[in-house]
């Protein structure tokens, strides 16, 4: 019965959670990060101002245009875009190796041209697709949050089909139908215990 025995493979390190705009990637990794002290979230530098609310250093590091372009040009981005044609987001590097290198589960919530160039650039770890139940679902979570204006609601819209057909890229999807079981879901792909507060 060796079958029955045998391990099954480690999940990755480094898990990259990405989907289409206004799918839940910022409620679900909250949810993760808050609930599960095992997974480490990598905070993401940005140009965008914050939003009310939102803390230097716990939501994003919010950095001028010419901090970003430094951190840019001195190869300390994993991976950065521009999302939505207008800020700029990255993943600093060096944060994420040192949770690597203390052998943390490390979880980055990026959008898709992020995604695809830590897969360049990381090949090992598992790239995670969250999804929404329908597309109706997505509209309406995109209209009804409220933050942004109507012609910034078509521009993500327009992303948001395309980066729903990207699905295929991806190593699993999660479907987002309530936060608490895609986030158990996500933290099981991370070869974690999915019971919420479980060490
Ligand atoms: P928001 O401005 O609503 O916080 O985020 C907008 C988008 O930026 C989301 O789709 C989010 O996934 C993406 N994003 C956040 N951080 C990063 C990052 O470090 N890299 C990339 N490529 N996208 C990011």
């Amino acid at each position: 019965q060796a079958s029955s025995d045998r391990q099954a493979p480690a999940a990755p390190s480094v898990t990259v959670l990405a989907g289409p705009t206004a799918v839940g990637k910022g409620t679900v990794s909250t949810f993760v990060r808050d609930h599960y002290p095992q997974v480490w979230l990598s905070v993401s530098a940005t140009t965008r101002k914050p939003r009310p609310g939102e803390v230097e250093g716990v939501h994003y590091f919010f950095v001028t245009d010419e901090e970003f372009d430094r951190m840019v040009g001195a190869g300390e981005m994993l991976e950065w875009a521009v999302v939505h044609n207008s800020y700029r987001y990255g993943t600093p590097r060096a944060k994420v190796m040192k949770a690597v290198g203390d052998g943390r589960k490390v979880l980055l919530e990026i959008d898709l041209q992020g995604a695809r160039q830590v897969r360049e650039s990381m090949p090992e770890a598992q790239f995670v697709f969250l999804a929404p139940p329908t597309w109706e679902d997505l509209v309406a979570r995109l209209t009804g949050r409220g933050t942004e204006t109507p012609e910034e609601q078509r521009v993500r819209l327009e992303t948001a089909k395309i980066e729903l057909a990207a699905e295929s890229e991806f190593d699993h999807t999660v479907i987002n139908d309530r936060v608490e079981a895609a986030a158990a879901a996500l933290v099981e792909l991370m070869g974690l215990d999915p019971t919420p507060n479980a060490s």
